[in-house]
């Protein structure tokens, strides 16, 4: 098994570098004192600014860094100023997804004790359920190339075999490994609008099709209108629900509502061969060059990469180092005392991921 892991860094625009590099420390901290793998950084320059620089958003030596890589750790790209010359954004991690075919987009959603939520939470209960959100085709298909005429407008939502197929066989496979880890019920949850669009229905056999391979797990189905309430009204039922891609798009803005805003919010998009790594937020500009970002949900994307590495390598120190982050995270989240001005603090940056840190290195590992 190989213990040297290369990560492909795309620092990306507005707060982007200034999330990634407290988040790279920690990481190498982590990685320096590892008994059983190392982690080597390589920058690849992409992005609204780099493209405004050199006429170029994802350049071919940046993809070869992000092929090559063992992992990929983003922040956030794309600037609204910006602009291609049909008006577009320059959005690589778009572009990326793409061509690395990263089907399963993974959002977390966590609402720990002591942490803010604009959900009346009842006493004991704590949010801690995963969204898988196709990530190359549904309603995203014909992105770019949608038909308008004068006079109406028109997109392809595609589902394919190959990619639904993949989707479930991974999506079961996390609820297994959330069992495992005493994390989830086990259960699994197919997000769909089956009553009316046939496209949902199909959707909907292959998922039963990858369930009936899962006796020991709960499979179930739900609308997704009606999950969208029941995220509101009773989000600690959940343990791994699984969708197409806008339905997953506009569930995960949900999500990260519940968890109290973007900052907490982190992702990885998963395909066979690459996955990467991000916040779900954006480049932020309105508040970059300032140092007040937070850098958690940053912080939280790089747990869920060592995470996804150590269960790919079967390394347990990288499963139990992801861990260790998260949770250092939660505790600083939930003590309230080193929070960012989102989430109602004054800490910089610099501090609230010096604050995770700090209780990494007073902790044994
Ligand atoms: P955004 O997520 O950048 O910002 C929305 C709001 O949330 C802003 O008020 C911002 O200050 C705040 N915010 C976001 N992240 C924060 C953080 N870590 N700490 C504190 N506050 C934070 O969304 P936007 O303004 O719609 O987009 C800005 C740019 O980012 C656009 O160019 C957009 O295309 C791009 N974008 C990129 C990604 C990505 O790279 N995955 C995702 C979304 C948007």
């Amino acid at each position: 098994m190989p213990n040297n892991f290369e990560i492909a860094v795309f620092s990306g625009d507005g707060i982007g570098p200034e999330i990634t590099e407290p988040t790279i420390k920690i990481l190498r901290h982590m990685s320096e004192r590892a008994a059983s793998y190392d982690l080597a950084f390589t920058e690849a320059p992409a992005g609204a600014a780099h493209y405004a620089k050199t006429g170029e958003s994802l350049p071919e030596t940046s993809m070869k860094i992000a092929r090559s890589a063992d992992a990929i750790l983003l922040s956030a790209m794309g600037l609204p100023d910006v602009r291609y010359d049909d008006g577009t954004e320059i959005s690589p991690q778009i572009d990326l997804r793409k061509a690395l075919t990263l089907f399963a987009g993974i959002r977390p959603v966590t609402v720990r004790a002591g942490q803010t939520t604009p959900l009346k939470m009842p006493p004991g209960k704590e949010i801690d359920f995963v969204l898988v959100r196709e990530s190359t085709e549904g309603l995203f298909h014909t992105q770019g190339c949608g038909e308008v005429t004068k006079d109406e407008a028109r997109e392809t939502l595609l589902i394919t075999r190959e990619i639904s197929e993949k989707l479930f066989d991974f999506t079961f496979a996390l609820a297994k490994q959330r069992q495992a880890q005493g994390r989830g019920k086990g259960r699994v949850t197919c997000v769909d609008k089956a009553n009316v669009f046939r496209a949902f229905a199909f959707f909907r056999e292959m998922f039963d099709a990858e369930a009936a391979k899962h006796p020991e797990l709960i499979a179930d189905h739900a609308y997704v209108d009606a999950t969208a309430l029941w995220m509101v009204q009773k989000p600690w039922d959940f343990d791994v629900l699984v969708t197409e891609n806008m339905f997953g798009d506009i569930l995960s803005d949900l999500g990260a509502g519940l968890m109290g805003g973007l900052g907490l919010a982190p992702s990885a998009d998963i395909g066979m061969d690459h996955a990467v790594f991000q916040p779900c937020h954006g480049s932020a500009p309105d508040i970059a060059g300032q140092g007040v970002a937070n850098p958690f949900a940053m912080i939280l994307s790089a747990a869920m990469m060592l995470d996804w590495l150590g269960v790919k390598h079967e390394n347990s120190e990288l499963r139990s180092d992801g861990q260790r982050l998260r949770e250092a995270v939660e505790e600083i989240i939930s003590r309230g005392e080193v929070l960012t001005c989102d989430l109602g603090g004054k800490a910089s940056t610099k501090d609230a991921a010096a604050a995770v840190h700090s209780l990494l290195v007073l902790e044994p590992a």
